[in-house]
C-alpha cells in the first residue's frame, strides 16, 4: 500500500468517524433541547464538543484529500514531460546535419531535452516551451 492509498483510507475513516460523531452530537443538542433531559447543560457541552470534533475531522479529511490530489498533479505533470520527450525524439532532426534523431541520441535530463548527434557530433540542448 503507498501513501496515496493510506492517505485516502485514513481521510474516509475520518470522514466516517467524523460522520458519527456529528450524529452523536446532533443527538446530545436535542435531547439537550428536549422537555425531559435531566442534564441540559451538560448534554450541550458534550453535544458541542463531539461536533467540534467532526468538523476536525471533516477539515483533516479534506486535508488529505487535497493532498492526495496535488500528488497526483505532480505524477501527470512528469508523466507530460516523459511524453513530450518521447515524440519530439521520433519526428527529431540535426538542427545542424538535419539527420533524423533517434530515442538513443536524445536524452532528457530535469525536463530539458539534450541532443548528441551520431552524424555530426553536434552536441546541444533544446528548449522546450512550458506545455503546462
Ligand atoms: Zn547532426
Amino acid at each position: 500500500m503507498d501513501s496515496k492509498t493510506l492517505g485516502t483510507v485514513v481521510s474516509v475513516i475520518m470522514f466516517v468517524v467524523a460522520a458519527l460523531f456529528l450524529g452523536c452530537g446532533a443527538l446530545f443538542l436535542l435531547s439537550a433541547f428536549s422537555a425531559q433531559a435531566a442534564d441540559p447543560g451538560g448534554r450541550l457541552c458534550i453535544g458541542g464538543v463531539l461536533v467540534i470534533i467532526a468538523l476536525a475531522g471533516v477539515a483533516g479529511g479534506i486535508f488529505l484529500v487535497a493532498r492526495a490530489r496535488m500528488a497526483d498533479q505532480k505524477v501527470v505533470i512528469e508523466q507530460k514531460i516523459d511524453l513530450t520527450g518521447d515524440i519530439e525524439s521520433k519526428g527529431l532532426t540535426c538542427q545542424q546535419c538535419g539527420a533524423p534523431l533517434d530515442s538513443n541520441s536524445v536524452s532528457i535530463t530535469g525536463g530539458a531535452v539534450f541532443v548528441k548527434c551520431p552524424y555530426c557530433g553536434a552536441n546541444y540542448q533544446i528548449i522546450e516551451e512550458p506545455k503546462w
